[in-house]
This record gives structure tokens, C-alpha cells and sequence, in this order.
């Protein structure tokens, strides 16, 4: 089943207590669709438009909203664990949703090393909002091994990146809002569960691209799998595109840098450097190309904020 979801400003129907759901935390759903006027895709007959998924939560965003919400509904407060790298935010949404909704989280970071050295800014979030903190050498991490001496029953556990079945689910939303609204839709892809879903949330005539931001050419069977694992099959119109990567995860280049700052100065919204920078990028290069036929919709699906943005 779903889990309820609730719009700015709504309250739960009397009776309908949602308990630990994380409608309490009163998402913005469905997350706005704007159109923006951009030379770079306009001079070619393409209408751009940002879905603003980054606008969903301000301390649970984007597609982090929509993995853990079916996630923290089948915990139904147990304690979470789960697992990210030094900067994951998929680690900081975790923690912040334990705060806002009392359930208590543990993060398995990977590189031990990190273990005797100050938290950055990024995991001292994760404590602060109370997340109990484990560094594991990377060939456990690897493994998913869980933290040795830890007692982890009765806990649930959510895979790195949030992405499992339930979260595959969850980002189907993402698909099903844009009905009727967009030809295309892009998205960054990292470990691939906003795609697996994306796509089998489409309807027929919508085709979904992906933009993997890190290097390797596994993730085509990785969303496969995804999809096979929550649908039984391979579902929807997609595809990757793997040439935007930039040499791989949390890689950038000059022209990577000149085109996301320029953007932002352009049309003032803040561009997440490691995913949505890519994305973007990406699509003006596919604009260019002529990729898109005159008359094509083009969303872009924005995943997230900088994690330095105020607010
Ligand atoms: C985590 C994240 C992604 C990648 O999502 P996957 O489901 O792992 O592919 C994309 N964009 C942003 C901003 C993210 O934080």
C-alpha cells in the first residue's frame, strides 16, 4: 500500500492517524512542474521544465523523500539502519527523518579512517540529528556486512542509497505526476532506484533518460534488476545515457563548473553539484545534438539541493 501522503498545509482526515508515517512531515506532493525559459533548448523547439522534486522536503529532499517514505512506513518506528558514504544524503535524509519523527537511526560509513577524524559537515548533520555513527573499512562496506558487536535485531535495514522494492515503489509517484505533462523525463542516476521507478510510473508515449553520474556501465543492469525485483520485469521506456559522468562520482571539470554556475546565475536556482549538475548538462549537449525532436517536452528532474544552500 502506499503511504499517505499528505500536501503543504494539509492535516490527516480525523481517524486517519498516519502514526510514524512520514505524512506527518507534510511533503510537497505532487512537487511543482515549472516551465523555464532557456535559449539552450528553446533555439531547437524544446520546452524545458523542472520538475522541482528538491522542493519536497526541506530536510528530507527530492528523491530521498521518495525512497524513504514507503521505507519509514513499513518501519513503522523501529530503528533504522543504514548505510553512506562520507557525503551521502541519503545518510542525512535518514537522520533528519529520525528527529522529525522520533525513531532512533544508525549509519554504517564507509572508510574507517574516517573514524579518527573530526565528522565533516555532512555526517556531523547525521549525529547532530541524533544518527549513531559506524565506520567500516571499505571491503566490509562492500560486503554489506553489518557493524561487528551490533545487536541488529528488530531493526530494519535500508540498503546504501535507500534504493530496494519498497523504494523502486515510491519514486513510481514520480512518474505517475507527469502524465500528460512531459514527453521526456531526465534524471541524474547513482545507484538507480529513482529511474527503475520513474520509468515504470510513465504511461505510453513517455520514455525516461538517465544520466549516470558515476563510471562503470553497470548501472543499465543494475536498474534492470531493480525493476525485475520490484515489477517482475523490465518496465517502461528507458534508457542511459553514460556520457556525462565527467571521469566519475564527485568528478567535475571546468565546463561542468562554467555551465552549472552559469545556470544558476541564469535562472536562479541553486544547482546540486554531483547529481543534477550533470543532468542538466547533459540534456543541453542532447539539445543540442538534436536529439529532441521541434515540439519535444523535456523535464528535468531536479533530485536535490547543494547541501551548502541555506535552508
Ligand atoms: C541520491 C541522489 C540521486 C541518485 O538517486 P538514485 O536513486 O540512487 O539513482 C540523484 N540526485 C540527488 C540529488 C541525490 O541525492
Amino acid at each position: 500500500m502506499p503511504p499517505a501522503v499528505h500536501g503543504p498545509g494539509q492535516v490527516p482526515a480525523p481517524g486517519q492517524d498516519p502514526g510514524f508515517g512520514p505524512g506527518r512531515l507534510r511533503p510537497l506532493l505532487p512537487s511543482p512542474l515549472e516551465p523555464l525559459d532557456d535559449e539552450r533548448f528553446t533555439r531547437h523547439g524544446v520546452q524545458l521544465l523542472l520538475k522541482r522534486d528538491d522542493l519536497i522536503h526541506p530536510d528530507l529532499p527530492g528523491n530521498k523523500w521518495r525512497k524513504l517514505a514507503p521505507n519509514l512506513t513499513a518501519a513503522a518506528g523501529r530503528t533504522v539502519l543504514t548505510f553512506g558514504g562520507a557525503y551521502s544524503n541519503h545518510l542525512r535524509a535518514t537522520a533528519a527523518a529520525g528527529r522529525l519523527l522520533g525513531f532512533p537511526t544508525i549509519g554504517v560509513v564507509r572508510g574507517d579512517e574516517l573514524a579518527h577524524r573530526p565528522l565533516n559537515p555532512s555526517l556531523a548533520q547525521c549525529a547532530a540529528d541524533g544518527m549513531r555513527l559506524y565506520f567500516v573499512d571499505r571491503r566490509a562496506y562492500r560486503a554489506k556486512a553489518l557493524p561487528a558487536g551490533l545487536d541488529t535485531t528488530g531493526m530494519y535495514v535500508v540498503p546504501e542509497g535507500g534504493s530496494n522494492t519498497a523504494a523502486v515503489h515510491g519514486c513510481r509517484t514520480l512518474g505517475r505526476e507527469l502524465h500528460g505533462l512531459a514527453d521526456t523525463v531526465a534524471v541524474a542516476v547513482g545507484t538507480g532506484g529513482t529511474l527503475a521507478g520513474l520509468a515504470a510510473g510513465l504511461t505510453d508515449g513517455q520514455r525516461a533518460v538517465g544520466i549516470p553520474v558515476l563510471r562503470g556501465g553497470f548501472l543499465t543492469a543494475d536498474v534492470a534488476s531493480l525493476q525485475q525485483a520490484a515489477f517482475g520485469a523490465r518496465t517502461g521506456d528507458w534508457r542511459l545515457d553514460d556520457r556525462f559522468h565527467f571521469g566519475g562520482y564527485a568528478r567535475t571539470a571546468p565546463e561542468l563548473e562554467a555551465f552549472a554556475a552559469g545556470f544558476e546565475e541564469l535562472h536562479r536556482i541553486p544547482v546540486e553539484r554531483v547529481y543534477v549538475a550533470k543532468m542538466l548538462y547533459g540534456l543541453a549537449r542532447l539539445a543540442a545534438d538534436g536529439a529532441f525532436p521541434p515540439g519535444t517536452r523535456v523535464a528535468a528532474v531536479i533530485t536535490g539541493r547543494p547541501a551548502t544552500a541555506p535552508g
